[in-house]
């Protein structure tokens, strides 16, 4: 019987597009086809500037991690690997465990203890990942990771490997054929800079297939203590509640700044309260609830047409890379507590007909 389905997945969608030998079956999860959300209260409608939301949690395991990760264990399984590695701050730890458990390949997975949301720990141990944890923090899981494929048979997944990109780019042709052409400004939350060089590639390669003509300027929105593309050089202390970003010697340095200066774009940084103002704007005036490495590339947004460094009569898109319930202890810690009434209700018309008045 065939199963029809919309989305085969993103290497269904764009295999001819992708650097994969053609026998690679897919295993995918049906990621990918995201969609992009008007956001009314973040454009601003006298200057005729539009924002989009490319809602990058809304794929399998809630973040876009899962569009490099079907190709990456797809390559992996293809090539009869047996065990696949990576550091992570969370959601690469989610999305390798899922796609591993996928193919029958375990999963290992080296995170900063202590430092990785709930959602995302629940999510790796769910899917039957041997879960690792280090004093250190992802810098340090980084460097123990690279080592691992020269000393046991075991693939690495971090975006240090090259089909992860191959996967993520697929999210810069969505944009595309979602929006008809390519944005003027694209916004990215950048921790370990593979995302937003993916990006750059997939723009880069519509435009040399003649789908796009002008590409987007790329602004690479890091948090404020966690910001080695501001300061020019790795860092050895990141610290931020955006803890999918808390990175200080970014992988893909190469890639992502030649994908700043290409595109004309730059990189700006916010500190956590513009992050978590970011986030809440975004559940409470658009119904959308990201995570808050999420939200800087909002803040970040928000920030520059402040400044006015946004030209009238723009299309913006925004990336928002993983889901708010991944996190929900920032989102609680944030909010007010819940209203006690009596079991039998009393107090409840009031607090309605008060909080209308
Ligand atoms: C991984 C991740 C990032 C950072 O992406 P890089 O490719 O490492 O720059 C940002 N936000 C979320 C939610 C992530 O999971």
């Amino acid at each position: 019987m065939t199963v029809r389905t919309l989305n085969g997945g993103v290497i269904a969608a764009y295999r001819d597009r992708l650097s994969i030998p053609p026998d690679v079956e897919a295993i995918h999860i049906n990621e990918g086809n995201t969609p992009l959300v008007h956001l009314p209260a973040v454009s601003d409608r006298k200057r005729n500037i539009d924002v989009y939301a490319k809602c990058e949690g809304l794929n399998p395991t809630g973040s876009f991690k899962d569009r490099g990760m079907t190709v990456a264990l797809s390559i992996a399984s293809h090539n009869g690997s047996k065990a696949v590695i990576c550091a992570s701050t969370g959601n690469t730890s989610a999305s390798a465990a899922a796609y591993a458990a996928r193919a029958g390949i375990q999963a290992f997975v080296v995170i900063p203890a202590g430092k990785i949301s709930v959602g995302k720990l629940a999510q790796a141990m769910m899917h039957g990942a041997k879960v690792v944890q280090i004093g250190g923090n992802f810098d340090d899981a980084m460097d123990i990771v690279k080592r691992m494929p020269e000393e046991a048979e075991v693939t690495l997944v971090n975006s240090v490997n090259p089909f992860r990109l191959q996967g993520q780019k697929t999210a810069a042709f969505e944009v595309v054929d979602q929006l008809g052409c390519a944005p003027d400004y694209h916004f990215l939350p950048v921790g370990n800079a593979g995302n937003i060089s993916a990006y750059w590639m997939g723009y880069v390669e519509y435009g040399d297939a003649g789908i796009v003509g002008a590409k987007p300027r790329m602004v690479g929105c890091q948090a404020a203590r966690a910001a080695p593309f501001l300061v020019g050089a790795p860092i050895e202390e990141p610290e931020t509640i955006a803890t999918a970003i808390r990175i200080g010697n970014p992988q893909s340095w190469n890639l992502a700044n030649t994908a700043v200066i290409e595109s004309n774009g730059w990189f700006r940084s916010s500190d956590d309260e513009k992050i978590l103002t970011a986030q809440k704007l975004l559940a409470e005036r658009c119904g959308v609830f990201c995570e808050p490495a999420s939200a800087v590339s909002i803040a970040g947004f928000c920030d520059e047409i402040e400044k006015g460094n946004i030209q009238d009569n723009s299309v913006v898109v925004c990336t928002l890379t993983g889901h708010g319930l991944k996190d929900p202890e920032i989102a609680i810690s944030q909010s007010p507590e819940p209203i006690t009434i009596p079991k039998g209700g009393e107090g409840l018309r009031d607090l309605i007909l008060s909080s209308l008045d």
